[in-house]
């Protein structure tokens, strides 16, 4: 079924005459998940995300559209990783000023990204394009913090980890290897101790903290734990979409 709220799937017939007021962009990366998760890991993670997020938004009346994912993020910090892709910063930022060129002249006037990789990062980014498209409602969407991991998942981590490989196992189970092949994800942590504290930071080089490239162990991970996240995720992202959608942006504040 031709789902009218994806830009992917629709058609000139049905957007000639439609009005869109908000439009979605996921933004991802392709990049190794542990041995067992496929590259697109936060591309396909993002995307479902956003087309179930719209879908709920959809058929309660937000005139909503979801962009297709950009499936390349910033991997500065994995760049002796075989095939890990990156995008510069200063790159997602001219994507993204053009994407918001075709839709500021096209009057559709709300944004919203969908991040969904923990390498991009975007309040600089949208602070400076902000000053460039006064006319738009720039805004971005972290799903990873939406939720508290401790009541759907036993173990933390932040890459490959419990969480994201429940998410494949119930979005993509086809391109997960078996649990056999399933490293540990463990994590080494800096000698010091203001960068483990996270007051100071550094880029962390990949291939030294992570043997299998995970952080965090996967190994509780089912495809039920991914659907109850899931549908809790969209469920609230789909609750941001409907208020964006009605939003007055000059009456935002009380
Ligand atoms: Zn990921």
């Amino acid at each position: 079924m031709i789902r009218p709220y994806v830009l992917s799937e629709t058609n000139w017939k049905h957007l000639k005459d439609a009005k869109v007021d908000l439009a979605v962009l996921p933004w991802g990366a392709t990049e190794a998940h542990n041995y067992h998760l496929p590259y697109a890991t936060d591309v396909i993670e993002g995307t479902a995300i956003a087309e179930e997020s719209a879908r709920i938004a959809w058929e309660s009346g937000t005139r909503i559209i979801v962009l297709p994912t950009i499936h390349f993020g910033v991997n500065t910090g994995q760049s002796d990783i075989y095939l890990d892709m990156n995008l510069n910063p200063s790159t997602q930022a001219a994507i993204l000023r053009d994407i918001l060129t075709v839709l500021s002249r096209q009057g559709i006037y709300k944004f919203v990204l969908l991040n969904s990789h923990g390498g991009n990062n975007w309040k600089a980014i949208i602070r400076e394009l902000g000053l460039q498209f006064p006319e738009m409602f720039l805004c971005v969407c972290e799903w990873v913090n939406i939720l508290d991991r401790n009541r759907y998942f036993e173990e933390p981590g932040d890459h490959a980890d419990e969480m994201e490989t429940s998410l494949i196992l119930h979005l993509a189970p086809q391109w997960v290897l078996p649990k056999s092949e399933w490293g540990k994800g463990r994590e080494k942590k800096n000698r010091i101790q203001a960068f483990r504290d996270g007051w100071a930071w550094t880029e962390r080089p990949w291939s030294q903290i992570s043997e299998d490239t995970g952080v965090g162990n996967p190994h509780g991970a089912t495809s039920e734990k991914g659907a109850a996240f899931f549908r809790d995720i969209c469920s609230s992202v789909a609750g941001l979409f409907m208020e964006l959608g009605d939003m007055d942006r000059d009456d935002l504040y009380k």
